[in-house]
């Protein structure tokens, strides 16, 4: 029933909008006009998500997609070639997350021209995702009527469900020496280079177990070859998918800083921020449950997976929503070679369509 012409057709109507984040009015605008169109309710928030609903029978379910895109993403041309969908090399696709808006909208289409008998359907397609979910953690979710929910946000092949993500600390470390001049008076300083160096070597940092990983991701400070440095400022993160073991990740990193700092005579401010918390469903929850059922009707084994990267699902999951990613073949996303097959964005709107459709 899903037309993968239909499909194709809407998606690089998409990719033709320039939609960095923060700049998501005229996608907003074609999404509304879209979902008008089809008879929906349509509003659109304050920061600018496109929320539709449309009526049905049973319990209501959340469809839910991002309409920005990384840069580089002006002037996107996209190629089709055997039934793949590229840039031409220059910028990003825009797969993630188009991908997943297109894959909304075919299975809206197909409802209507079916007349389906389906659930209530509630459409969230945010903005700003990329830049720290701001649109999901702006929307007022208390204002949804679903518990449950699928995002078409996530790669992996159509079966892929993403049941576990992780929760994220943002550290912004400040070390604080003492500034001398290097040639004449070396032994007046304290470096607040060295502090940070050696407090970052100390560490232990990339992938710390199966569901922890840690990074510095950058390191600015210093005024001249002279100049013994007095301040330096490290931005640094931690996720993990148990709390317990985020917190001690957080703390080892903050007391390096501060052991070391107290160490040659400086100081340290940490600012600890956490930017999302993680989620963990397993097949025993209702969504998981829906998405297995509907993905197996199609003759799809479901592959539960954990990711190590966040998204608007936790947000929803921390509101309460139970929002669980599904795989919708996009690849390499965050990159000029990134691509998705159409013949995956079939699949996953047919698995979609199949949870949301009464049998
Ligand atoms: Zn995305």
């Amino acid at each position: 029933m899903i037309q993968s012409d239909r499909l194709l057709e809407s998606f690089m109507e998409l990719l033709r909008i320039d939609s960095p984040s923060r700049e998501e009015e005229e996608i907003g605008k074609h999404l509304a006009k879209c979902f008008t169109g089809m008879g929906l309710d349509v509003e659109t928030d304050e920061i600018g998500n496109v929320i539709a609903r449309m009526d049905g029978k049973g319990e209501a379910i959340l469809l839910t997609a991002h309409m920005d895109n990384v840069k580089p993403c002006r002037g996107v041309v996209p190629v089709v070639e055997e039934g793949v969908v590229r840039s031409d090399g220059t910028t990003v696709l825009g797969s993630d997350d188009k991908a997943g808006v297109a894959i909304v909208l075919e299975v809206l289409h197909t409802i209507i021209e079916h007349e389906l008998p389906h659930r209530p359907l509630e459409i969230v397609i945010t903005v700003q995702e990329e830049i720290g979910l701001f649109g999901a953690k702006r929307l007022e979710a208390s204002a949804l009527h679903s518990r449950l929910g699928i995002g078409l946000d996530a790669g992996g092949k159509p079966g892929t469900i993403i049941v576990s993500a992780p929760s994220h600390n943002r550290m912004t470390a400040v070390v604080h020496g003492k500034a001398a001049h290097a040639g004449i008076c070396p032994e007046d300083g304290v470096s607040a280079l060295v502090i940070a160096a050696e407090a970052i070597t100390g560490m232990e940092l990339g992938r710390i177990d199966d569901e922890t990983t840690a990074n510095i991701g950058s390191i600015h400070g210093g005024t001249a070859a002279n100049m013994i440095p007095d301040r330096v400022e490290l931005r640094a993160e931690a996720r993990s998918r148990s709390k317990s073991k985020l917190s001690n990740q957080t703390k080892a990193m903050v007391d390096a800083l501060q052991e070391t700092a107290l160490k040659h005579g400086g100081t340290v401010e940490v600012l600890v921020e956490r930017r999302y918390s993680g989620y963990t469903l397993t097949e025993d929850d209702e969504i998981v449950r829906l998405i297995m059922d509907g993905m197996r009707s199609l003759g799809v084994e479901p592959a539960l997976i954990a990711t190590g990267g966040g998204s608007d699902a936790n947000v929803f999951n921390t509101a309460g929503i139970q929002v669980v990613n599904i795989g919708i073949g996009m690849a390499r996303a965050h990159t000029t070679e990134e691509y998705i097959a159409l013949s995956d964005m079939v699949s996953a709107a047919e698995i979609v369509l199949a949870c949301v459709v009464m049998s």
